[in-house]
């Protein structure tokens, strides 16, 4: 007996994989380290007491959508709402990507975008950042005339690097996409809440711009898988098509509305994970022989002079995991480290201390 091969595009992918190991410190998937308000808890439980187990859930997860909307200051047909933020971008690939069809990413960016293009059969077009990992925007114009993508992926602050684009840049490469005709940019802000500005307020219902938000990272909510978009009501309408109907569980629908009761306690947290950001940036500044990129979100990317894989491998030794990134095209060397609480970005301060002691670099 023989098994069937799956259809060529998806023989040849590698799949996703983000290491976990069981260490006392895991600085290495950008979740918060807080979890959610014991208050808010209760709150979703008490309404999801309240639903009707045996019904579907409401497919156009209607309050969920007027509570984000009024969250973002838009209207609530300009809301889209999926398993987190990662389900947006497949959606949005589904209906406006597909074969025949292009999306520019900028490396080194967010390994997901090529990763769904790949699933959803688009190609993809790679430009190159700055060595200061920004985008410049004549590039964009550039590639975006010449390569005629269908969707052109920014990501701000970016992962890995943190890098935040200026709003000039973000509105250049609107301008280019504007431009081009046929196109969508989608700004993937799933940091933006630690960063200063959003490009939520340049959404309108013509405008072919699409701004990604999560739960996971500044809601603490990264196991419920909830994540939206705000997007021009025409373009929801070719994302509803393409979705699977009742995708969004009550338990994920009531669970979004009830933290938008918790916003204070949310700012908060983004407070302290920036604070603490700070921190650590300064404190990682003074190391010799790392390099410290400057982020706007809740992680940092650090360059080691030498052997990014070993300093790597040295942290586990040390029971702090961060994440590995020192063999990735143009990321030689460097390591991804989250922000967590106070203590562990201590551990692993003192961890990264003792290790460059070790190696002759006090
Ligand atoms: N976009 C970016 C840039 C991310 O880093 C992540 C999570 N690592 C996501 C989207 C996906 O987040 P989620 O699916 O949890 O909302």
């Amino acid at each position: 007996m023989s098994l069937p091969a799956p259809r060529p595009g998806v023989q040849a992918l590698e799949g996703y994989h983000s290491p976990q190991l069981d260490v006392p410190v895991r600085l290495n998937t950008n979740e918060s380290p807080f979890a959610p308000p014991a208050a808010f808890v209760d709150a979703w439980l008490a309404a999801l007491a309240a639903v009707d187990l045996n019904r579907y859930p409401d497919r156009a997860a209607t309050d969920l959508r007027a509570g984000i909307a009024k969250h973002v200051g838009h209207p609530a047909d300009r809301i889209f709402a999926a398993n987190g933020s990662n389900e947006v971008l497949q959606t949005l690939l589904l209906a406006y990507g597909g074969p025949g069809r292009r999306a520019l990413v900028f490396e080194p960016t967010y390994a997901l975008h090529s990763h769904i293009c790949h699933i959803t059969g688009t190609d993809v077009v790679t430009g190159e950042r700055g060595a200061d990992f920004r985008i410049s925007p004549t590039e964009v114009g550039i590639l975006v005339g010449s390569e005629r993508p269908s969707v052109v992926f920014v990501c701000s602050p970016n992962n890995p690097t943190g890098t935040v684009e200026t709003r000039s840049t973000l509105e250049a490469v609107l301008a280019s996409v504007i431009d081009r005709g046929n196109a969508l940019l989608v700004v993937d802000e799933a940091y933006g809440e630690f960063a200063e500005y959003s490009a939520a307020d340049l959404v309108g219902d013509d405008v072919p711009l699409v701004v990604v938000r999560t739960y996971s990272k500044v809601w603490s909510l990264a196991a419920l898988r909830l994540g939206f978009c705000i997007a021009p009501p025409a373009v929801i309408a070719e994302f509803e098509k393409v979705v699977l109907p009742y995708h969004l569980s009550a338990a994920t629908q009531t669970a979004g509305v009830a933290a938008l009761a918790f916003r204070d306690e949310m700012d908060e947290r983004v407070h302290t994970l920036v604070a603490e950001r700070h921190r650590m940036d300064e404190a990682l500044r003074r190391m010799p022989g790392i390099t410290v990129f400057p982020s706007g979100a809740n992680f940092v990317l650090v360059r080691a002079d030498g052997d990014g894989h070993a300093l790597w491998q040295g942290l586990v030794e040390r029971g702090v995991l961060v994440r590995d990134f020192s063999r990735w095209p143009r990321l030689d060397d460097c390591v991804r480290i989250t922000v967590g609480t106070a203590e562990e970005n201590d551990r692993c301060l003192a961890a990264l201390r003792e290790l460059l002691t070790e190696s002759g670099k006090p």
